[in-house]
């Protein structure tokens, strides 16, 4: 490709509404190019990075033997109505009429689809195991958009969906997506995490997501420094204390209310009391989809409201509003507590071994000292509630837990049979029974993968590509376009190395040696060839490689060679992570 001819419309500044490096990057590279609030176009180069993706995830899944289809955009809302999810999905579902009223979405997922092509077509246990993906575009109605490609509305993803007769069948069409997702990180350079996630309510018995490293991800990873346990925040858990065993005659101490003037926060109230915030069990009220519950925490740990959910079996969980507080407890908020509540009570396991705590009297300006279990609290069920803390102990070997920050790249899911239950999905087993299909599902995010990459991979002058999904594998630059003989040995080179297979960009433009070093440099193209006068004279052409800004002296005809060396050297580099 010559520059002169390709469509790449570099920046010097960075977007004003860009936050991070990868979107600054993508737009100042001339990548993408924004439409609409999460709505972008794919410029040629920012094209070029999507297809290589693109390709590494055709081959791991076409190696995985899943085959391809592309399912459709547009979805009938009836499909949807089967599932509950066209009233369940809320506004990230776009919805729209057609010209006689029907309704319809675009879809922002497909196990619907999928599983009423599985309703149809699969009618015997012997056509299965069965795994089918797309590349496509999905839309998202997200309430914040952001990042670029990281959180789009409209993006690409690669989804897959297996179809077995049972729950081995999906486990090894589980463990097969999770080899072919190890493989695809790992090929495209990544260093990254597979953690334990959140299955949440669609019910599957487990998820992995797969974490890029990245300052900037959204998401927090827990990882024990010791064993190889890691998890997603919200799934996390940590070692449980054990109850302390009471000592011989440690007797609780008689219940007692106590004066608390308009002291609302665990700091205060300890503070007042002269107690440390681990003697206090703080009382919170949730508004679910099951009534209102409250929740029993250490009055120095947090709850984490996702395991609250999981636990009760509710979609949605919301810390109650004031008036809610003070129709279950009589107080506000700031005062609620345990003794004489008559909603239900979840305590975290933190609580079950303490003695003489203090909580809220549900009573205004009023709390308890000397609360205990049992005696004074009924709780109805205990729980894992705690969000997970820096330095808390693994829950598998005991050693300390450390946080990172992670970008979800891929999501896998056991699904069990949710849609081919709802949509009668069912097959003939050997002995003629009918039986509901077992699913699995598997998800990359195809433009966000490449703006992991970047967010991973870069420097403060620009993109440095790995290998593997750089848009160009090199780029010639002849340093003066004045000179007939630099630009003849130039187009010589350029074009051996596309007769070669080398994807390389010349870049032909009648600029100066610095505007071009900077491009080159900002699209990050992972080897540079410079053609300049004195090292010519001598039959010598300059590599540099921007992953590490090494410049060698190579002879002009062992240029191919050299360059094919380097690729292959940096595509196998990229495979041992
Ligand atoms: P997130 O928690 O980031 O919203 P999700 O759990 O909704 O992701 P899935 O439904 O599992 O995502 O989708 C599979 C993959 O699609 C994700 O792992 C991610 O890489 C990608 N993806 C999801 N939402 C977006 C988005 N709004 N923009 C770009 N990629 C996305
Ligand atoms: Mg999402």
């Amino acid at each position: 490709m010559r520059y002169s001819q390709f469509m790449l419309p570099t920046l010097k500044e960075d977007p004003a509404e860009a936050e991070v490096i990868s979107h600054k990057l993508m737009y100042r590279a001339g990548m993408i190019r924004k439409l609409a609030a999460g709505i972008y176009s794919y410029l040629p180069l920012g094209l070029r990075v999507i297809q290589k993706v693109e390709r590494i995830i055709r081959e791991e899944m076409n190696r995985a033997g899943a085959q391809e289809v592309l399912l459709p955009c547009i979805q009938p809302a009836e499909l949807w109505m089967e599932t509950q999810r066209w009233e369940e999905y809320g506004k990230d579902l776009l919805r729209m009429k057609d010209r006689h009223d029907r309704d319809c979405c675009f879809g922002p997922t497909h196990e619907e689809v999928i599983t009423d092509i599985a309703r149809r077509e699969i009618r015997s246990y012997r056509q299965m195991p069965l795994n089918l993906y797309q590349i496509q575009t999905k839309f998202r109605d997200e309430i914040r958009p952001r990042f670029g490609l990281m959180r789009g509305r409209e993006f690409i993803m690669k989804d897959a969906y297996s179809f077995d007769a049972d729950e081995a069948g999906l486990e090894k069409s589980y463990q097969e997506m999770y080899k072919a997702y190890r493989r695809i990180f790992t090929r495209c350079g990544f260093t990254f995490k597979v953690v334990e996630a959140e299955t949440g309510l669609i019910g599957g018995t487990a998820s992995h997501e797969f974490m890029v490293l990245a300052q900037t991800g959204e998401e927090t990873i827990v990882s024990c420094q010791s064993c190889d346990y890691a998890a997603n925040i919200q799934k996390a858990e940590a070692k449980r204390t054990r109850p302390r065993a009471k000592g011989p005659g440690k007797t609780p101490n008689p219940l007692k209310k106590v004066e608390t003037p308009d002291m609302k926060t665990v700091a205060d109230v300890t503070k007042f009391l002269k107690v440390r915030p681990r003697d206090l069990v703080k009382t919170l009220i949730f508004e679910t989809d099951q009534g209102v519950a409250a929740a029993l925490i250490r009055g120095d740990r947090e709850i984490n409201q996702t395991k609250l959910g999981t636990h009760l079996g509710c979609e949605d969980v919301k810390l109650a509003s004031d008036d809610v507080v003070l129709g279950a407890t009589g107080a506000s908020k700031g005062f609620a507590g345990p003794v004489g509540l008559s909603v239900k009570i979840i305590a975290d396991y933190s609580i079950e071994p303490m003695v003489d705590f203090v909580t809220g009297a549900n009573e205004q300006d009023a709390h308890y000292i000397n609360v205990n279990l049992g005696r004074d609290v009924k709780v109805d069920q205990f729980a894992d509630l705690q969000m997970v803390r820096e330095g808390d102990l693994c829950p598998r070997c005991g050693k300390s837990l450390s946080f990172f920050r992670g970008i979800e790249v891929g999501h896998i899911f056991k699904l069990g049979t949710k849609y081919s239950k709802a949509l009668k999905a069912t097959y003939l087993d050997e002995n003629g029974r009918e039986r509901e299909i077992v699913m699995g599902c598997y998800g990359i995010g195809v433009g966000r993968t490449a703006a992991a990459a970047i967010e991973q991979y870069h420097d403060e002058d620009g993109i440095i590509w790995p290998m593997p999904i750089a848009p160009f594998q090199a780029i010639v630059v002849p340093v003066n376009n004045k000179i007939a003989a630099l630009m003849k040995t130039a187009e010589g080179i350029y074009r051996l190395l596309s007769s070669n297979g080398v994807e390389v960009l010349l870049d032909d433009r009648d600029s100066t040696p610095g505007v071009k070093f900077k491009d080159a440099d900002l699209i990050g193209i992972p080897l540079r060839l410079t053609i300049g006068e004195k090292n010519l004279k001598k039959g010598l052409v300059e590599i540099r490689r921007r992953k590490n800004g090494e410049t060698t002296l190579i002879e002009k005809d062992k240029v191919t060679e050299t360059v094919s060396a380097l690729i292959h050297e940096e595509m196998e580099a990229s495979l041992q992570g």
